[in-house]
């Protein structure tokens, strides 16, 4: 009763916002099952979801073995077979991108869009992964820490398996550049799939820890800390460069008693600015668009000596070159998807590796948002630090023009996060409580309404802001609505789309679609036997995710007895949305 209460709650707020006449539709026969509660599967699949989920006691190293001892009983062509009625079938669209049309299509009949992951990943070993992440996160040149080494942004063994209590993020572990340079093409792939599937509404979803080794983005965020720290030393106040508001000439003061200066002249003409204030103190567009050498970059002035100091530590040639040919990756990915038209977006990861992804993406985005939003950066608001991150984001993308593109989302490494920050000793990233994330989240989300609504108050393109509500829970899906009509933003605006992932809360993300929202769910797909590792994980989810998954499991049991009373055994339901 309970459950129906808030689910109705939701849906009786869809038909408040977007007027009968959607609704009636969604409501009516026209819905296909005349009912309110839809999944996408068909039935075999959804009675081993619920046979498969539970809190498992055993780690996922033994449901791996679990899941390879079924292959050897059944052989290959049998376990194929049960996995795709079943968990897989619940879970993945199909095994490449021909197989998964029939599932875009029935999405699509329901008004749901889809973002595409390709979702292989590695059987490793938990000692494979630690000894590969080890050997990757390390310059050839030794793990140098300096005075000030930020203990977050170096290798640790204990936490070097990056799998530890993940369950619903896939996980790459750098092999070598080859790899990397396989798994860009695989993501060219999925843009093409995108593409040709869904007439460029789709996203592909990539990680950059797939483009390079992790070192490199251990150390450059560092570096961007390190700056941070620098800039509050120099101004006091917190936080990015960008925020302290300071002119080029506040700098010159700050290095007067050094006189006429080479070392600073030269650091103050690659020194980004406007009206406004320092944006960057380094050329972050060298960066990602020409070949500038790390280690040269980030050197400032020491304000005592003149002399320059490294922020970052020397790294060896390979090493620079292996960051160019990250960079290089994401830029032909980008630069694919723009011409396909395709929107991207990057997921966020640990908070080690965090600030370097970020920055990347935002000077992706300052590259190619130029006419509209083509790459989507992901925030975690369980970090304290999320509404900060943001707002000095969304200020960037104000100042230097371009279309900001971000998918909120609660965070999906928080166990890991806390044990690693607790074992190395430095703060925990992650809010205190539940509570607080959900404040953060539901913050973050208004700000970015509140400045849509100034664009379009101003007459400028309101979707120069666009935002992905990436959440499983009603509450936020319900705040983000209410706020919407709150401030003035419709659906057709098409600023605010929402996301959820295939096979979890069909009941959110369908009547959205139907009611003319922007929805999306979160599509992995890939060959049976190279998405189990990542699916074993999704088999045991935690305690958090259980609670949810109870209630899911309730619907889904629901859905089962009415197809069946129904007579509806071979059931697959399909929508007749037609685009508003
Ligand atoms: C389309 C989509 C894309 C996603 N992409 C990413 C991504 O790129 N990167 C990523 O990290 N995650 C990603 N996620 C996962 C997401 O971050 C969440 O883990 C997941 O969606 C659960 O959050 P929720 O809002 O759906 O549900 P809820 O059940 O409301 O929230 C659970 C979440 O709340 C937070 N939380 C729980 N307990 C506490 C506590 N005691 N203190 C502080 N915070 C707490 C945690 O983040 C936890 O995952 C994505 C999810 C979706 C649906």
């Amino acid at each position: 009763m309970g459950v129906s209460a808030s689910l109705f709650g939701l849906h009786d707020l869809l038909q408040r916002e977007v007027g009968r006449t959607q609704y009636e539709a969604y409501e009516s026969g026209k819905y296909n099952t005349g009912r309110k509660i839809v999944y996408s599967s068909d039935e075999g699949n959804i009675l081993w979801t619920l046979c498969c989920w539970r809190r498992s006691n055993q780690n996922h190293t033994n449901t791996r073995k679990l899941m390879k001892l079924a292959k050897t009983v059944l052989g290959g062509t049998l376990f194929d077979l049960l996995m795709k009625s079943s968990f897989y079938g619940h879970f993945v669209a199909g095994e490449d991108r021909h197989k998964i049309v029939p599932t875009l299509e029935r999405l699509r009949s329901f008004g749901v869009k889809p973002i595409l992951d390709y979702s292989v990943e590695e059987d490793l070993s938990q000692e494979e992964a630690e000894k590969r992440e080890v050997e990757s996160s390390v310059s050839s040149a030794g793990d140098v820490k300096e005075d000030d080494a930020m203990p977050q942004y170096h290798v640790d063994k204990s936490f070097a398996d990056r799998r530890y209590k993940v369950n619903s993020a896939r996980t790459y572990f750098y092999l070598n550049e080859a790899t990397c340079e396989r798994n860009m093409e695989t993501f060219i792939k999925c843009l093409e799939a995108v593409s040709g599937a869904t007439f460029g509404t789709g996203i592909t979803a990539i990680k950059l820890t797939a483009l390079g080794r992790p070192q490199l983005l251990l150390q450059l965020s560092e570096v961007i800390m390190r700056t941070r720290k620098y800039m509050e030393d120099m101004v006091g106040g917190q936080g990015n460069v960008l925020t302290h508001h300071k002119t080029i000439k506040d700098l010159e003061k700050y290095y007067a008693s050094l006189g006429d200066n080479k070392n600073v002249q030269d650091f103050l003409k690659n020194v980004t600015s406007d009206k406004e204030g320092i944006l960057h103190l380094f050329p972050w567009s060298g960066i990602v668009d020409e070949d500038s050498q790390l280690s040269d970059t980030f050197r400032v002035p020491d304000p005592k000596t003149g002399q320059m100091r490294r922020l970052i530590s020397q790294i060896p040639p390979k090493e620079e070159e292996m960051f160019r040919n990250m960079i290089r990756r994401l830029n032909t990915i980008v630069k694919t998807a723009a011409e396909l038209d395709v929107r991207i977006m990057i997921d966020a990861e640990q908070t080690y590796f965090q600030p370097a992804i970020s920055r990347i993406t935002l000077e992706m985005m300052r590259k190619y948002n130029k006419e509209k939003a083509i790459v989507f950066n992901t925030y975690q608001c369980y970090l304290r630090e999320a509404f900060r991150e943001v707002n000095t984001d969304l200020e960037q993308a104000k100042r230097q023009d371009f279309y900001f593109g971000a998918k909120l989302v609660r965070g999906a490494y928080m166990e890991q996060e806390r044990a690693r920050a607790q074992a190395l000793g430095y703060p925990d990233p992650v809010n205190p409580s539940y509570e607080a994330t959900t404040e953060m989240y539901h913050k973050t989300l208004t700000e970015c309404l509140r400045r849509i609504k100034i664009l379009k108050d101003n007459g400028e393109d309101a979707k120069k802001i666009g935002i992905m509500v990436a959440s499983h829970n009603e509450d936020t899906v319900r705040y983000a609505i209410e706020k919407m009509k709150e401030i003035g933003i419709s659906p057709e605006d098409k600023v605010i789309c929402f996301g959820q992932l295939l096979g979890m809360c069909d009941y959110i993300t369908f009547p959205l679609g139907q009611a003319g929202y922007s929805a999306y769910k979160y599509i992995p797909y890939g060959p049976v036997q190279e998405v189990l590792p990542y699916l074993s994980r999704r088999a045991q989810e935690n305690k958090g995710v259980l609670k949810k998954i109870q209630k899911e499991k309730r619907l889904l049991l629901a859905e089962i007895r009415r197809r069946l009373m129904r007579g509806q055994l071979f059931y697959k339901p399909k929508g007749n949305y037609v685009p508003i």
